[in-house]
């Protein structure tokens, strides 16, 4: 990360200094901007921003939910059950944005609605794990929830996260296609973090004990799920045995919520703790966690090796925290061997 942030530096300061080098007296013409133009365009870029946390929160989802269910073994889970489901709610958003919500997700709901559960906005469905309670008991993305165990939607997240800590069993109340519908879901155990995306402008993972955070950037840059099951591996592992246990709960999974970032003092104190020892660990550790999800992880290499084009001084050298990206790239097949050996044996027997 402090690579990255001194690339940065350079990369603007660079900038800086060929948008001067000229300094001629030009004259321009500045166009006069209006309050509404401005607005239109802040519509549009947080648009942007709010799709672009929403699609990279699925991707999370459907990757990490067999992680979180596989390695029950290993990992706190006991406390809270987990229902397979990602929402989102208008209080996610800053103060600022609260009327993106309504324009954006809760659009063409009939206005009767917001009037009968008295309430200015309605939380949604974002995304069902597959193979989750949710998806068994047939939620849907996109379903609208009017009610939770009959209660008003105030407060979602607060009733949601004290229902998921006290009982298995939860109940909805849903729109959908204009019909009002009824769900209940019980809950499973599985480990008890939340896997979430955060804006960055570099391809990076954090974890602070609670939640495993994925950088857009990183997001994009992996190109297959393995990649990712493995990112989210890595950070889990860092949350599993390098974290004393803060209690999580799926109702704490935001998706739009792009302020949400680690709960430590800076960014900085994430390495005061960080030893080769410790990354290591979390790379082989992370390796196993999402192997034992079902994740092939054959090309996952390749993650390293395009990280390394942003990173050039990382491919034969070690920091001060990570060994190299070469280096890490060749423990981790290493492991991988001999996890898929054992696997072989085991069937064979
Ligand atoms: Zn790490």
């Amino acid at each position: 990360m402090k690579v990255y942030l001194n690339l940065l530096i350079i990369f603007f300061a660079v900038i800086i200094s060929s948008c001067s080098n000229n300094n001629k007296n030009t004259s321009f013409h500045l166009p006069k901007v209006s309050q509404l133009d401005e607005d239109e365009e802040v519509f549009l870029q947080k648009k942007i921003l709010i799709h672009e946390m929403i699609s990279a929160s699925k991707l999370l989802h459907k990757t990490s939910w067999p992680i979180l269910k596989e390695n029950i073994d290993i990992c706190n889970h006991k406390g809270s059950y987990s229902l397979g489901v990602l929402f989102a709610t208008e209080q996610d958003l800053p103060k600022n944005d609260s009327s993106y919500y309504k324009l954006l997700l809760n659009r063409g709901i009939n206005p009767y609605y917001f009037k009968k559960y008295n309430t200015e906005s309605f939380p949604i469905i974002i995304s069902v794990a597959k193979n989750s309670p949710a998806y068994e008991s047939k939620l849907v993305e996109r379903d609208i929830i009017l009610e939770i165990n009959s209660q008003k939607v105030w407060n979602f997240r607060k009733k949601l996260r004290e229902s998921l800590t006290h009982s298995s069993l939860i109940n909805f109340t849903i729109l959908r296609n204009n019909k009002i519908i009824e769900k209940s879901v019980r809950g499973i155990q599985a480990c008890n973090y939340n896997v979430q995306a955060m804006p960055a402008p570099s391809p990076n993972a954090y974890a602070d004990g609670e939640k495993v955070f994925i950088t857009l950037a990183a997001i994009k840059l992996a190109k297959t799920e393995d990649e990712l099951a493995f990112l989210i591996g890595h950070e889990l592992a860092h949350n599993i045995y390098h974290y004393n246990y803060k209690k999580g709960n799926e109702a704490n999974n935001f998706t739009i919520n792009y302020l949400d970032i680690p709960k430590l003092k800076n960014l900085n104190s994430f390495f005061l703790f960080s030893t080769h020892n410790k990354e290591t660990e979390a790379d082989l550790k992370g390796v196993e966690i999402a192997f034992k999800a079902g994740y092939s992880l054959d090309n996952v290499n390749d993650y390293w090796r395009r990280l390394s084009v942003f990173n050039p001084s990382l491919i034969s050298s070690s920091s001060t925290i990570y060994k190299s990206n070469a280096l890490r790239a060749i423990m981790i097949s290493k492991t991988l061997k001999r996890l898929k050996a054992s696997n072989e044996k085991k069937q064979k027997k």
